[in-house]
């Protein structure tokens, strides 16, 4: 590779990384004024999407989807609305409530936010 300034070929360098007119290219000082200095070359490709799973289990209550029933119905929430409120499936939530599915923590978390009550054992 040639540092030669792209646009004029001057190698008086030092070259710097310009965008101009939307492509990016290595310019002299002088040509680099005709453009918009970038800075570090792009990371190539997107970075790692999902962050580690977590492994840390968490203990439930013993009680824990009578708890939400109840908590629910102090409320005067239906299934329905309580479902709506959350942008959940309602068939998710009363599997929940039934107890053939533990939440996830981004789940459970929203369902003590909205109903007030904690599903963790210990600390109050
Ligand atoms: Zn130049």
């Amino acid at each position: 590779m040639t540092l030669e300034c792209e646009i004029c070929g001057s190698t008086a360098g030092p070259l710097r990384r310009s965008r101009v007119e939307g492509v990016a290219m290595m310019l002299c000082p002088k040509c680099a004024n005709l453009g918009i200095p970038l800075g570090e070359p792009m990371p190539v490709g997107p970075g790692p999407r999902r962050p580690p799973a977590r492994l840390d289990i968490i203990e439930l209550r013993e009680e824990w989807p009578q708890t939400l029933r109840r908590a629910r119905e102090a409320r005067g929430l239906t299934l329905e609305a309580l479902a709506r409120s959350l942008q959940e499936r309602e068939g998710l939530l009363r599997k929940v409530e039934r107890g053939e599915l533990v939440p996830e923590e981004p789940l459970r978390l929203k369902l003590e936010r909205a109903l007030g009550v904690r599903l963790t054992e210990g600390g109050e």
